[in-house]
């Protein structure tokens, strides 16, 4: 039995491609309740807009997805990168 075996050239997090949040302009309301739930990744303009940085990180994916899933005009979408 082989217990803690190392797996070379893999980390510690998923094998996914890399995801980022993507906007839906006209469908953004520009209340900023992205950024509330996931300031790490979303500021806002000076218009309320959101402005978001990526991508995401693993260990924000779960607050990303919240934050999707909070955005009342479902305005915001996680994305993979390509
Ligand atoms: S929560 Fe949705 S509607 Fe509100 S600012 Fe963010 S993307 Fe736009």
């Amino acid at each position: 039995m082989v217990m803690g075996k190392h797996r070379p050239g893999r980390s510690s997090g998923s094998d996914a491609p890399p995801q980022t949040l993507r906007v839906d302009w006209p469908s953004c309301v520009a209340r900023g309740l992205c950024h509330e739930t996931l300031p790490e990744l979303v500021s806002l303009d000076e218009w309320g807009y959101p402005v978001v940085s990526g991508p995401v990180p693993g260990w924000l994916l779960a607050e990303a997805r919240l934050a999707v899933s909070a955005c009342p005009h479902s305005a915001l979408r996680l994305v993979s990168r390509r």
